[in-house]
């Protein structure tokens, strides 16, 4: 093809003749069946074969627009042909030509003629691509009509035999599956619809066992070759620790700990993800697991996504574990002395546990034995950055410990495939007294009513949040509104009230010092931006104000509720609205109706489509292009146990059967798999 052409398909992201082929049908349309001119139907599309008698251009009067107006016949009849808008075809077709022609019937001014919307020249028995048989209709682009992806994709279609099937063929016996090659004609050029669709099947199960593969692949990789020192034995500052909370852990909180010391005890390294929704007391287990390597003289290091929570964590541990064990606090917001000294302290050892951001992961940064790594709101890192900590620690073919841990709850199906390489623990019930939140929608004629129960609680001794939502993706833009927003609270509804506002361009030390004046009572209202959508812990405060609660997706705004009800006293979540859509409005009320994390995950994806679910780019997995994982939950489960399969006698896929699996997970992984692969 000719550059022009390659640069509009490279719009679509299709620059070989592979991605070509894998640029699957959206739909097909089914023209087998072919009409003589004389059955027409007025009304009906239908296709007809034909030869062009004459051909010429004209230009409607009224609108200027170009109409193609041909004399067709076959031998049932001749009938007026038009097309609109190709003048060129006045050119190029000749009359004489054998047409095959999708139309429909229509009476113009009492005669009846044809309006084309598809057509092939079919002289000397060339095939009609677009107006015959089972029609794969493409997902097109702005400059890339469906018609000319068809015509591309019939012409590279004889190479699909060179293109290398990455499914062994054992796998692909036993589920039941045709060949690749086989595959990809059968959905460029199924005889009927069916066969089509049986096609897609396959690549649907072939998407999701690469996936399945690359992350059991990287866990056996992870665990064939790294060992991690066991933490077993004597636990004098975990066991004070547990000892001296001051409340009791539930069921939940104990369980966990104990799965978590039993995967430390061991020296296969630990890989465990620890899900419980907001508040159900996943920083006690954290700390706990932390102590351990401390009870060995060891490091533990906690990675968070933002400064605020990492200032917050570092209070609970001074707070819970500060007798015994000195932690340090290493962000980027540090100033340049703080910042070396911390760095110092961690390179050491001085440093038992190290609480910080993305700082972490800076070359300079040392450890002198790391031993636990945990990292929190997990969902906020990538696949490949929640491990680079892990591996930055590795020496001498040890690593250290993996804990990470989220609130995001997500439908059991996801979890596997999102974080196969990972075992699983749950937090379920939250810890005894906790009420759920009463959450209520209120529009723009309501706000006082919002406004007066706030000032109601101020008054009883409790604190509140107001939340401001981000705007033109602007962090200045954001800012300035959650500031003006403070200043009008301030003048109007919550005079008298000690009001501070906490935004993302403050400086660190700066939010710091506002988060502890809240947290001590200081500050009774905090106007904020959504930086504390995550973690933050003030169990006094009753009261979530959300300001243009229409602009928050639902888990954003399930994040944003758990920052209250974390307390005995019943608490509001109060959801200021301004026109919302639709889409905005299911959100509000899946929200209002339930508390429950998980429910409301699913909720989200019936709403939005699992196509955003996690921006998989944020997640570090390849993109699902077919596969759609609840719709094919069952395709999901058969490719993970084939992937088990396949991984539990070759691991790490050196065996030349599964050598174009090999290449073609490590392919789909991008560059993130080829550490395994490299040895
Ligand atoms: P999350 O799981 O959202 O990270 P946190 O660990 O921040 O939750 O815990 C939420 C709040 O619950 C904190 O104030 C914490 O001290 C408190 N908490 C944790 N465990 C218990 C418990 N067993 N009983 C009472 N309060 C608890
Ligand atoms: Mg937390």
């Amino acid at each position: 093809m000719g550059p022009v052409t390659a640069r509009r398909l490279a719009s679509l992201g299709i620059g070989t003749v592979g991605e070509l082929l894998e640029h699957y049908p959206r739909r097909y349309e089914d023209f087998r069946e072919r009409r003589l001119l004389a059955d027409l139907k007025l009304g009906e599309e239908a296709t007809v074969r034909v030869i062009l008698e004459r051909i010429a251009l004209a230009t409607t009067r009224r609108r200027g627009l170009q109409v193609v107006r041909a004399t067709v016949r076959d031998h049932s009849g001749v009938m007026e042909a038009v097309w609109f808008n190709q003048g060129y075809l006045a050119t190029t077709l000749e009359p004489g030509t054998a047409l095959s022609l999708r139309a429909t019937l229509r009476h113009r001014g009492g005669q009846p003629s044809l309006l084309v919307r598809g057509h092939d020249v079919v002289g000397d028995g060339e095939e009609a691509l677009h107006t015959e048989g089972v029609v794969p209709v493409y997902p097109a682009g702005e400059e890339v009509s469906a018609r000319l992806l068809r015509s591309l994709i019939h012409q590279v279609l004889p190479l699909a035999r060179r293109i290398p099937d990455p499914l062994p063929v054992a796998v692909r016996r036993a589920a039941d599956l045709p060949a690749r090659c086989d595959a990809l004609v059968c959905l460029h050029a199924p005889h009927d619809v069916q066969q089509g669709w049986r096609a897609r099947r396959r690549f649907i199960f072939e998407e999701l066992f690469l996936l399945q593969v690359g992350v059991l692949v990287h866990k056996a990789a992870a665990a064939a070759r790294l060992r991690a020192p066991a933490l077993d034995g004597a636990a004098p500052l975990s066991g004070a620790f547990v000892r001296q909370l001051p409340f009791a852990p539930t069921a939940d909180q104990r369980a966990a700990v104990e799965e978590i010391s039993t995967d430390l005890a061991r020296e296969t390294p630990m890989r465990r993800l620890l899900q419980g929704d907001v508040g159900s007391g996943k920083t006690v287990v954290a700390l706990h697991a932390l102590l351990r390597a401390a009870d060995h003289g060891r490091q533990g290091a906690l990675l968070v996504p933002t400064e605020t929570l990492a200032a917050q964590h570092l209070d609970t541990v001074a707070s819970l574990a500060g007798d015994f064990v000195r932690c340090e606090l290493l962000t980027a917001g540090l100033g340049a002395a703080r910042h070396r000294a911390a760095v110092d302290a961690v390179a050491s050892g001085e440093a038992q546990i190290v609480v910080g951001t993305h700082a972490l992961l800076q070359e300079r940064v040392r450890f002198h034995d790391l031993a636990v790594v945990v990292v929190d709101e997990q969902h906020r890192f990538g696949v490949v950055q929640r491990d680079k900590l892990v591996h930055k620690a590795a020496h001498a073919g040890r690593v250290p410990h993996l804990l990470a841990m989220t609130a995001t709850p997500i439908p059991r199906t996801l979890a596997l495939t999102l974080y196969g390489d990972l075992d699983v623990t749950l937090l379920k019930a939250p810890p005894a007294g906790r009420r759920p939140v009463h959450t209520e929608v209120l529009a723009e004629g309501d706000r006082q009513r919002g406004y007066a129960l706030a000032r109601h609680e101020l008054d009883a001794g409790r604190q509140v949040y107001v939340v401001c939502p981000t705007i033109d993706e602007s962090e200045s833009v954001t800012t300035a509104a959650a500031v003006a927003e403070a200043d009008r609270l301030r003048e109007g509804e919550l005079t008298g009230y000690k009001l501070a506002v906490l935004h993302g361009q403050m400086r660190p030390d700066e939010r710091r010092r506002v988060m502890t004046a809240f947290k001590a009572g200081e500050i009774q209202a905090l106007v904020a931006t959504s930086v504390i959508e995550v973690g933050v812990d003030v169990p006094n405060a009753t009261v979530m104000i959300v300001e243009g609660a229409e602009r928050f997706g639902l888990a954003q705004l399930h994040q944003l509720r758990g920052r209250v009800g974390r307390g005995a006293a019943p608490s509001t979540c109060i959801l200021f609205t301004q026109a919302p859509t639709e889409q905005a409005t299911q959100r509000l009320l899946a929200l209002v109706r339930s508390s429950d994390g998980f429910e409301l995950a699913d909720r989200d994806l019936e709403i939005r489509g699992e196509g955003h679910l996690f921006g998989t780019r944020q997640s570090g997995l390849p993109d699902l292009r077919v596969a759609r994982l609840l719709r094919d939950r069952q395709i999901l489960l058969a490719a993970r146990k084939a992937a088990q399969g396949v991984v539990a006698t070759d691991p790490l896929l050196r065996q030349a059967v599964n050598r174009p699996l090999r290449d073609a997970v490590r392919d789909a992984f991008g560059g993130q798999l080829a550490w395994v692969f490299r040895a």
